[in-house]
């Protein structure tokens, strides 16, 4: 017993012993600095990146703006398309685009809705009627994705649901279709016109 209190006496007072633990310590905080600190950071980053995306905005000019918030594909325009779709009808009646599945949609402009949910084919959609016999039409949303319901007025930017692939649709985009007088027109000269060319 004794020994073993000289001894551990003698290394507690040793400069060589004292350096290890120096040495060891300095070892702990860069593993530290090395190993834990990116594993906090990064997903860190990653959320905060998640969430500046997702709080982006859409492109509104005056009273109108983009269904989608930044860049997006196009996958189908108004009417015939053959190329695009060689084995969809021939009277494709709105403008498909999109980003990814579960992206927020987002009203195009101002009004009130006056459908949101299942809707056959549209899968779960939202339509909006803009007055002056004007409506568009947001289909094939996620289930349980969307945000608004009939009745509600909204605005351009107003988050409606998540994109997605229900209804009629092989995957994941928007359908954007605009109505005057209940008869569907091409979407693109109409958004165009507001100062919002699509693609
Ligand atoms: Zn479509």
């Amino acid at each position: 017993m004794a020994v073993h209190a000289q001894v551990i006496i003698a290394l507690a007072r040793s400069k060589t012993v004292h350096r290890l633990l120096g040495v060891l310590l300095a070892f702990v905080v860069a593993a530290i600095a090395t190993v834990v600190l990116p594993l906090i950071a990064i997903p860190l980053l990653a959320s905060q990146g998640a969430s500046e995306s997702g709080a982006g905005r859409p492109t509104v000019v005056g009273e109108w703006g983009y269904p989608l918030a930044g860049d997006y594909f196009k996958s189908r325009g108004f009417g015939w398309d053959p190329e695009a779709c060689s084995y969809c009808g021939s009277d494709h009646k709105g403008y498909d685009m999109g980003q990814e599945c579960g992206v927020t949609v987002y009203a195009a402009g101002p009004g009130r809705v006056v459908r949101a949910g299942a809707w056959g084919g549209y899968g779960n959609a939202v339509q909006i009627d803009h007055g002056a016999g004007v409506t568009t039409l947001y289909a094939h949303m996620m289930w349980d994705s969307l945000l608004v319901q009939a009745g509600q007025n909204v605005a351009a930017g107003t988050p409606l649901g998540a994109e997605g692939t229900t209804g009629t649709s092989t995957g994941c985009h928007v359908h954007f279709e605009v109505r005057v007088d209940d008869v569907a027109v091409d979407a693109q000269p109409f958004m165009a016109s507001r100062g919002l060319p699509l693609k």
